[in-house]
């Protein structure tokens, strides 16, 4: 590409900026879509294992599905959707973790989390670990189910945001892979691949996108990148937008990343069963046993213990993974364990984590980073969302809210 014009530049190819772009094909508005990657998909990626599985290295569960609009695109691009049960909605194994130990962990668990409910709208905003009760046993593990949900640690993240959530508690699955189905919808946008958006200067009046393949034009500018790369970058923007990297510094990405590995017998396990490493501590992993009934596990980390193991390589994951495994199932179990994949979402330098969260007092800063400025540059992607963040869905409805505002603005002015 050298330098060229459009009407509306998206910036980043992830849910929210496919989304964005069917939008505006839809209206008639050209538009142009810039993503640093040799693919689009960003955080939503899936890969093929040696078997022919798809593997979904970022997002795997279409979360409140009743009413998740990728079930209805997934479905139109003929696609299968499981709808049996997740292994959290179920008892896990009891193997070092027995069924009455699970229940009495489980009304633990639901009681903090009445807490946060009941004390998260009050001010001042706190760290949902100040919700805990003090001395409870099973305070660790409820903090390492809660980085597998918000990717940080309870001590790091806002009460208020984590109760904005909204869930619906429905969750199903594409047997062809979510990060498919989400690549697949960008298909026919005009896109450009390998294109690092290095600068958005909007002094002039048309905005002025520098990129690492030339400068592009336009009216307009759809900002969808992962709100840790908008904090890091504070001259992503010429002028300086200090009020959006204020926000997005409120919205840090945390960090949940998966290994997945081949299993030989696997029919000894139940399909879509659970496993949990420890029960004592945060620093552990869950291990989904035969997702869709396949031979593998999915190996799940979460918040500062995954970081610890991002610095150690996959290496690190692997040796993990393979110690908890010995230690629950007995030396000769790991002999039936291959590690397959992994991608480390922290070491990724187009994401920087996996999703987004709120500091304590911070949960205010989803609607600061949404704001448009100017009418010229508008802002989209999980972190945008107020009550469906850090999801793909979320993504895919910000994408859309902000391309109707272009919309509108662009009917007003005409
Ligand atoms: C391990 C993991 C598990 C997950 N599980 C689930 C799940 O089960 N269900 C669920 O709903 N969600 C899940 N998620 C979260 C979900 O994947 C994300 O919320 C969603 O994909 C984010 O979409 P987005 O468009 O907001 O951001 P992104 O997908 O990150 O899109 C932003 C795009 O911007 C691009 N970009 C970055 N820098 C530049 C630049 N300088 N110039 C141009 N382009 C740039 C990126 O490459 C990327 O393509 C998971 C994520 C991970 C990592």
């Amino acid at each position: 590409m050298a330098n060229s014009d459009t009407e509306v530049v998206i910036i980043g190819g992830g849910a929210a900026g496919i989304a964005a772009g069917r939008r505006l094909a839809k209206a008639a508005i050209n538009c142009l879509l810039v993503e640093a990657r040799p693919r689009l998909g960003g955080r939503a990626w899936t890969v093929a294992d040696a078997g022919g599985f798809a593997l979904d290295l970022g997002c795997g569960w279409l979360h409140s599905a009743d009413c998740n609009p990728w079930v209805t695109i997934a479905e139109s691009q003929g696609r299968t959707i499981d709808k049996s049960p997740p292994p959290w909605q179920k008892p896990a194994l009891p193997i070092g973790f027995a069924r009455p130990k699970q229940q009495d962990f489980a009304k633990a668990q639901r009681a903090f989390y009445r807490r946060l409910e009941a004390a998260a709208q009050n001010e001042p905003d706190r760290p949902a670990s100040a919700l805990l009760a003090p001395g409870c046993r099973w305070n660790k593990l409820i903090d390492a189910v809660g980085t597998y949900i918000t990717g940080a640690n309870l001590e790091r993240v806002s009460a208020r945001d984590f109760d904005n959530y909204a869930d619906t508690d429905v969750n199903w699955r594409v047997v062809e892979g979510y990060g498919a189905a989400i690549a697949a919808y960008g298909e026919g946008l005009s896109v450009i691949l390998d294109c690092p958006v290095l600068q958005i200067d909007h002094h002039g009046r048309r905005l002025k996108i520098e990129t690492a393949k030339g400068a592009i034009t336009a009216d307009q500018a759809i900002v969808t990148l992962p709100s840790a790369l908008i904090a890091d970058k504070e001259f992503l923007f010429a002028p300086v937008l200090p009020e959006k990297t204020a926000a997005a510094r409120g919205l840090p990405l945390g960090l949940n990343d998966k290994l997945f590995l081949k299993l030989d017998q696997a029919e000894e396990f139940e399909p879509d069963s659970r496993l949990f490493g420890r029960t004592d501590r945060s620093a552990t992993a869950t291990f989904h046993l035969r997702p869709f009934g396949r031979p593998l596990i999915e190996a799940y980390f979460g918040g500062s213990f995954a970081a610890e193991l991002e610095a150690g390589g996959e290496r690190a994951f692997h040796d993990f993974a393979l110690a908890e495994l010995k230690r629950l199932l007995g030396a000769k179990f790991i002999h039936r364990v291959k590690p397959m994949h992994m991608h480390r979402w922290g070491a990724d330098p187009f994401a920087r984590g996996s999703y987004s969260y709120a500091l304590p007092g911070m949960a205010g800063c989803r609607a600061r980073l949404a704001a448009a400025v100017d009418e010229r540059l508008f802002f989209a992607g999980e972190a945008c969302s107020a009550h469906d963040f850090s999801t793909a869905h979320g993504g895919l409805l910000t994408g859309v809210s902000a391309a109707d505002q272009v919309i509108a603005v662009r009917r007003r002015k005409r």
